[in-house]
């Protein structure tokens, strides 16, 4: 039970670490994409939609820690 829980949370690590290393940002500016050097933040002109605790959903965009630019993440 416990090792093959043990297996079953490694192949759930080691899927979301593929996942990350598919969706590798860059930075459209200078080509850094040091994931260390980029920033996840939020977007805080662009609402996208309200919680039920009332509390506002930003979108979430990326900050390059190399020359400033701020960048979609999904449009890297
Ligand atoms: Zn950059």
């Amino acid at each position: 039970m416990s090792i093959l829980y043990f297996l079953y949370s490694i192949s759930i690590i080691y899927g979301v670490l593929v996942v990350v290393e598919y969706k590798r940002i860059k930075c459209p500016e200078c080509g850094n994409e040091d994931p260390r050097k980029l920033f996840e933040q939020a977007d805080k002109t662009t609402v996208l939609y309200y919680s039920m605790q009332g509390t506002p959903v930003y979108r979430k965009q990326m900050k390059c820690g190399n020359c400033g630019n701020i960048f979609d993440k999904n449009n890297s």
